[in-house]
């Protein structure tokens, strides 16, 4: 597969710098075709799911439309549900951090209309809104449409499954005709191509078409994560499978030089590859790699092409791919030259949903796998251990060492050479921590997602809103601050969801909203679940028969000094 530079797309240097940051390494492959038709001003039907890139898809050639200097409302783009609407409006300033003067606002219901309408107000050039509350403000006025020159539609196929049909047409009929009309969905029924005939112009339809692959035949395990425990979890099956040479892969050059620094810290011989890196860089590590003094090679998709090494025992994919087919790239790289190989893969949230969607594609199989547990990582280490004290015990003169323990246990009554030994062998172990991950889950196969699919769409690798697993409409699940020993996320169906409008921009962290949350509610903390943090805003999940406790404990506390205000979350954002 042909990759594109974001240096080759001809984008505003700002937002060439804003990605820089953000660490992407090259565009993915739906941005590769979606951000030059757009940015020709040609209408567009998108074909993506979320996770492969798909809002900087629209989200790139939007902002670079968009004139600063007027503080008219220049673009709209609709999302089914208050918390797309929240992380598209996120990414979208995120991706507009140089471009100083242009205003993002997401919109939705349940949030008082008073502040939208000063928000509105205040030179808004993008609102990010769920099709109710946008209808609202158009009949209020509050939104004008006269100056929109851009409509997007996210997960269209969405927001029809939510009823907002006719809240689409509705607002699509009442903006002006000189538009460019973008629709991003994972599937193309009926009335989503007849939404796109009746108000898009000559749309060009852009998805990836996927190749026939040969899946190399490699065994391949996977494993549902939390975002703090993946480092460790990493580790525990590399102390586990003591694979010597192997490759894991992430999606940006940051979360390289993170996953790096987190291996290096834990006293593995990890080094990182990425395009950041100067020519002299790349050769000193990947000869450092092919001697084996590098045990761990972290790269990008693109870093890692053209590596030869043979023999690569294990491949992490730290990240899921972004795309089918460099899962089946990635792979590739272990299990050469007749060698048995092996491919880990790391789960988090709905990702578990796109790799569904890769085993279906690739006819292959992805089996699931309990987290080793500690115990199991305590026996294996004895092990090892063990064998090279048999063969010590074996090929050498113990002569000396047998004459000090013997001395030893003479001078002290109560401490026999069993003591001795078990003691060298803990101290041979190192320290051991304590277990903070929940492994007595069980593992589920990814066919039985589909089986459990509520829609029986399947293959749509969309969140967790199809399946049993889901909680409907919440859009990302992926729980950046999940945390370990909580709540179990198995037991999610029975959490609700709250909203606090206060978030990183305010200088909160998970931390004090799960202190305010516990301290006046006096549920333990413990049964919080997790809590996904925005820049104004925040997630948290608890138990459902709490919910309506804490929003009254909640009422007129002050996190930080602020006053906040709590709500229930509730998807459709009317
Ligand atoms: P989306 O499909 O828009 O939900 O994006 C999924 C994740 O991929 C988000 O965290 C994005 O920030 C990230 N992302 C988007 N484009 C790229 C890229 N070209 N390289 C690496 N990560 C990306």
């Amino acid at each position: 597969m042909e990759t594109v530079r974001f240096d080759e797309l001809q984008l505003d240097e700002r937002i060439f710098r804003a990605v820089t940051d953000m660490g992407f390494e090259a565009a993915s492959p739906i941005q590769a075709q979606a951000i030059p038709v757009q940015m020709e001003g040609r209408d567009v039907v998108g074909q993506a799911q979320t996770g492969t890139g798909k809002t900087a898809a629209f989200g790139i050639p939007l902002l670079q439309k968009i004139d600063p200097n007027s503080k008219k409302l220049q673009a709209i783009a609709l999302c089914p549900t208050r918390e797309l609407a929240i992380q598209v409006a996120d990414e979208v300033r995120r991706l507009a951090k140089y471009m100083h003067g242009i205003k993002v606002l997401p919109i939705y219901g349940g949030q008082d209309i008073v502040r939208q309408i000063r928000g509105l107000k205040d030179g808004t050039q993008i609102v990010i809104g769920t099709p109710g509350r946008v209808m609202d403000h158009m009949r209020r006025k509050t939104i004008r449409c006269e100056h929109i020159h851009t409509v997007i539609m996210d997960e269209a196929d969405e927001m029809l499954n939510m009823g907002f049909l006719e809240d689409m047409e509705t607002i699509l009929s009442q903006l002006p005709q000189e538009r460019q009309t973008v629709m991003f969905s994972a599937t193309m029924p009926m009335e989503i191509q007849n939404i796109a005939k009746r108000f898009q112009k000559d749309p060009v339809t852009v998805k990836v078409v996927k190749k026939e692959l040969t899946v190399p035949k490699v065994t391949q395990y996977y494993y549902e994560v939390k975002p703090k425990t993946k480092v460790e979890v990493m580790c525990r099956l590399l102390d586990m499978y003591a694979p010597k040479l192997s490759i894991a892969f992430c999606n940006t050059k940051r979360q390289v030089d993170e996953l790096v620094q987190d291996l290096q810290g834990r006293g593995y011989f990890a080094e990182g590859l990425h395009g950041d890196l100067k020519q002299m860089q790349r050769d000193r590590v990947m000869s450092s790699f092919r001697s084996g003094a590098t045990e761990i090679l972290v790269a990008t998709d693109v870093a890692a092409r053209g590596i030869d090494v043979d023999d690569v025992e294990a491949v992490f994919n730290y990240d899921i791919p972004q795309d089918d087919e460099y899962y089946v790239h990635r792979i590739g790289r272990t299990g050469r030259a007749g060698k048995d190989g092996i491919a880990f893969s790391l789960v988090v949230g709905k990702e578990v949903y796109k790799l569904r969607d890769i085993q279906r594609y690739c006819k292959t199989k992805i089996i699931p796998q309990a987290i080793p547990s500690l115990d199991d990582i305590t026996a294996i280490k004895a092990e090892k251990i063990m064998e090279q004290v048999m063969d010590l015990i074996n090929d050498t003169d113990l002569t000396k060492m047998v004459n000090i323990i013997e001395k030893k246990v003479l001078e002290e009554e109560e401490c026999t050479t069993l003591d001795v030994a078990a003691a060298l062998l803990k101290l041979a172990m190192g320290e051991e921590n304590e277990d903070i991950i929940d492994c007595s889950r069980p593992a589920r196969s990814l066919d039985d997602l589909d089986r459990y699919g509520r829609d029986g769409r399947g293959g749509r690798g969309r969140g967790g809103r199809d399946g049993r697993y889901g909680r409907d409409g919440r859009g990302s699940r992926d729980g950046r601050y999940g945390r370990d020993g909580r709540y179990d996320r198995d037991e999610e169906e029975d959490m609700a969801r709250l909203f606090v409008n206060i978030g990183k921009s305010q200088n909160v962290r998970p931390g004090d909203i799960l202190g305010a949350v516990a301290g006046e509610s006096g549920i333990s903390g413990k049964m919080v679940g997790s809590i996904d943090m925005y820049d104004n805003y925040t997630f948290v999940d608890v138990p459902r028969e709490y919910a309506d406790a804490v929003l009254r404990a909640m009422k007129d506390v002050k996190i930080k000094g602020k006053n906040v205000h709590m709500e229930k979350a509730n998807g459709r954002g009317r």
